[in-house]
């Protein structure tokens, strides 16, 4: 789960990690308020949406406004704001649709000397949490991972242990941090290492952290994503949930108990299981088809769930086609069967739908579906499924 910047800055804040003051506008009236209340003179105006690259992303239709904009009056506060809210910001990490803007933080300025970059997250490798850092902060960071990841610097750390002081002091050697500013990066680094660990964070991210022209460190900028498993520890933080800012058909899904990613393909799936789902969008696109979506139903799916991944996958305007694949280990093909037989006659189903069963009373299964006259295709097998489906893609397209 994500959550807002302003939202990540009211966190920190709490932990003790210094960020600038800012209050949160869903009007511009509201951010012109802002910035008196701030006092000015220079204030950022920050769109608030669940995703990065704003500093270089523009609003759709108004190529002059940016995602983060600097002002220096309450009227320029004021017309930021309205240039922003309810309008769509197109990032690099938006796509080109881009992303509804319905709050902006109103900031103060940050007179800046340096801008590092300062990540947690967890290292696959050493199975534990490791902190990022780098003196090439700001909004080009993608690219200094690229071009030149030696000026990317790790420290593991442990997550009851916590960042030690000797890795602090290594790491503000390499970022040119010394004196005052290196006893300040101590306590900083320390209660960010804290708070990843404490909130069961899987993404903490402060990019720019800067060194402000009177020698103070800040964090401008601040994301945070949780691990969804561990939520359920933290009711304080699963209350942040914007769903404004999630993709509807996951939200449906997640409700009931649907494991649903929403892909950019053609071809509809719906299987049991997270591996044959992975193998079956593998197979599809070895076939030269483009999967529509990740669906999982899980081991013990009911006529409810399959009715309701039904509708989720027919409402998807780019699906032209159904592939079910079902491996019927406990769940008894005969059961999914049922399910599958109600839910069609439920759904308004408008695109071809290949099933291919396989498993526990696969025989009576398949019977059943035979018998129930409906306009459903069989497949033996994995790579039968797969191309029959592919092919009646081609078929829709050419209809
Ligand atoms: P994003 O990463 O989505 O582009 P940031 O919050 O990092 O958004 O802002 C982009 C840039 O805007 C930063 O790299 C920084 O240079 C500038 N900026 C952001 N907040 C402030 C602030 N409070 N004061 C001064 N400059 C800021
Ligand atoms: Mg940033």
């Amino acid at each position: 789960m994500k959550i807002h910047e302003f939202q990540a800055k009211q966190i920190f804040r709490q932990a003790g990690i210094a960020v600038p003051h800012g209050i949160v506008a869903d009007a511009p009236a509201a951010a012109a308020a802002a910035f008196d209340q701030l006092q000015g003179p220079l204030c950022v105006v920050k769109a608030q949406i669940h995703a990065g690259g704003r500093g270089k992303g523009t609003i759709a239709g108004n190529p002059q406004q940016h995602g983060v904009q600097l002002v220096r009056s309450r009227e320029e506060a004021q017309t930021a704001a309205a240039n922003l809210l309810g309008q769509k910001l197109v990032t690099l990490q938006t796509g080109p649709e881009g992303r509804l803007v319905r709050w902006v933080l109103v900031e103060e300025g940050s007179a800046i000397a340096r801008e590092l970059y300062l990540g947690v997250a967890v290292d696959r490798a050493s199975a534990g949490p490791v902190l990022i850092a780098s003196s090439e902060g700001g909004m080009d960071i993608e690219q200094v991972a690229a071009k030149t990841p030696e000026r990317i610097y790790r420290e593991r750390f442990r997550p009851d242990a916590g960042l030690q002081s000797y890795q602090v002091r290594k790491l503000g050697w390499k970022l040119g941090l010394s004196g005052k500013l290196l006893r300040a990066a101590e306590t900083f680094m320390q209660a960010v290492c804290r708070t990843f660990v404490r909130c069961d964070c899987s993404l903490l991210e402060i990019n720019p952290l800067v060194v402000t022209a009177d020698e103070q460190l800040l964090a401008l900028d601040a994301k945070m994503t949780f691990d969804d498993n561990a939520l359920v520890r933290h009711p304080d933080l699963a209350a942040l949930r914007d769903l404004n800012e999630e993709e509807p058909a996951e939200v449906r899904a997640a409700a009931a108990g649907l494991s649903y990613v929403k892909l950019n393909g053609t071809i509809g799936c719906l299987v049991n299981g997270a591996g044959l789902a992975m193998s079956t969008m593998d197979l599809i696109k070895l076939h030269g088809g483009e999967p529509a979506n990740f669906l999982d139903v899980g081991g013990g799916a009911n006529v409810e769930q399959v009715t309701e991944a039904f509708r989720i996958l027919v409402e998807d305007s780019n699906v032209r086609a159904v592939l079910v694949n079902i491996f019927g280990g406990i769940m008894r093909c005969t059961t999914i069967a049922t399910a599958l037989i109600a839910a069609y006659r439920t759904v308004d189903f408008r695109v071809p739908l290949v099933v291919r069963l396989e498993g526990t009373e696969v025989e009576q299964g398949r019977r059943m579906l035979a018998e129930s006259k409906l306009d459903i295709i069989p497949a033996d097998d994995l790579t039968d499924a797969a191309k029959k489906v592919v092919a009646e893609v081609e078929r829709m397209k050419d209809e």
